[in-house]
């Protein structure tokens, strides 16, 4: 009873406190199955099960594929392919994100370096990393390490950090943004418009892209308030010198749109889904700028 009535409650709390909750079976089952996967997840690096999906981001005047965003999945032995949204909080909660993040990270730049060896030197490579990953004392000197390891310049690497990272803005932060900023990386902030109110950080911190949440860019074509957002956005972001790139874009007047609001990159499915190296290299090779984007003009 005790056990079930503690489940209960980190449900309430989940639910952002101030409330109560009934147990139901169906709580302890989730949090019987987050313990599973919790627990298979300390095995998942060691034993070689993360992979990386790579989705091509473009550049709305040329067309030309000019970066990518590295994406984790996890091919567990038993369930097949896992996504990120079911197992990179129990990976924060756990502490295990230290080890994975480092992970995606390395392989992400050895493969961007490998691509600038095959003759796409001007490709950027995006890594998601995770607010607990960026608190990490060793954070910047890890970075570091990886790049110097792969031989990536710091500037083709992008870190894409959710606004969640900067209401913290304590010294230590501070001075990680600093230290990353010395050596090149850049910073963008993705899901950019769902987190934070407070703009400030945008000149605080040398932030260098905003990312447009794809809850935006859904209905852009449709919806005005969400054309509104999306368009201002864009307005601040070149009036502060930082460049813009669009996530989710599905549609042909979704890029008609963004393009005529100026927009510099865009990803989604109109161009790709995340797909594995070998493919993303056959992308590379076969891409047709004028096919997709300037054919929109
Ligand atoms: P995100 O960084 O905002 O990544 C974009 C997500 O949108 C990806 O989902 C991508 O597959 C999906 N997406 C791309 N284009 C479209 C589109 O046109 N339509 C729709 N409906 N979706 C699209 P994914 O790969 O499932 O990743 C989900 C989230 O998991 C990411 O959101 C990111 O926050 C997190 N994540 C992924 N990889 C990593 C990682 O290596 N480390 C950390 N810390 N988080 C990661
Ligand atoms: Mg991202
Ligand atoms: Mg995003």
């Amino acid at each position: 009873l005790m056990r079930n009535a503690d489940t209960a409650m980190y449900h309430a709390k989940q639910m952002g406190r101030n409330n109560y909750q009934f147990f139901t079976q169906a709580m302890n089952d989730a949090a019987q199955e987050r313990l599973l996967l919790e627990n298979d997840l300390r095995h998942a690096v060691e034993r070689g099960e993360s992979t990386l999906h790579y989705q091509p981001q473009l550049d709305l005047k040329t067309g030309r594929i000019v970066g990518f965003e590295a994406l984790v999945r996890w091919l567990h032995p038993q369930r097949g392919m896992v996504g990120p949204w079911q197992f990179i909080a129990g990976a924060e909660e756990t502490g295990l994100i230290g080890q994975i993040g480092e992970w995606v990270l390395r392989e992400a730049c050895s493969q961007a370096r490998a691509w600038h060896r095959a003759g796409h030197t001007e490709l950027q490579v995006s890594v998601n990393c995770s607010a607990q990953q960026f608190q990490r004392e060793s954070f910047v000197e890890s970075v570091g390490g990886i790049l110097r390891a792969s031989g990536l310049p710091a500037q083709r690497l992008d870190l894409e950090i959710t606004e969640s990272i900067i209401i913290q803005h304590s010294e230590a932060v501070n001075a990680r943004f600093q230290a990353l900023d010395d050596m090149g990386v850049r910073i963008s902030i993705d899901d950019f418009g769902t987190g934070y109110s407070s703009l400030s950080y945008l000149k605080r911190f040398a932030i260098h892209q905003l990312k447009i949440d794809q809850s935006f860019v859904r209905d852009i074509s449709s919806d005005p308030d969400d054309a509104a957002i999306v368009s201002a956005i864009i307005a601040i972001a070149h009036s502060l010198g930082l460049q813009v790139v669009a996530e989710g874009l599905e549609a042909p007047e979704q890029l008609a749109f963004l393009r005529s609001l100026g927009c510099d990159v865009a990803q989604g499915y109109y161009f790709s889904k995340p797909v594995p190296a070998e493919e993303f290299a056959r992308l590379l090779e076969s891409w047709n700028p004028s096919a997709r984007v300037v054919a929109t003009a």
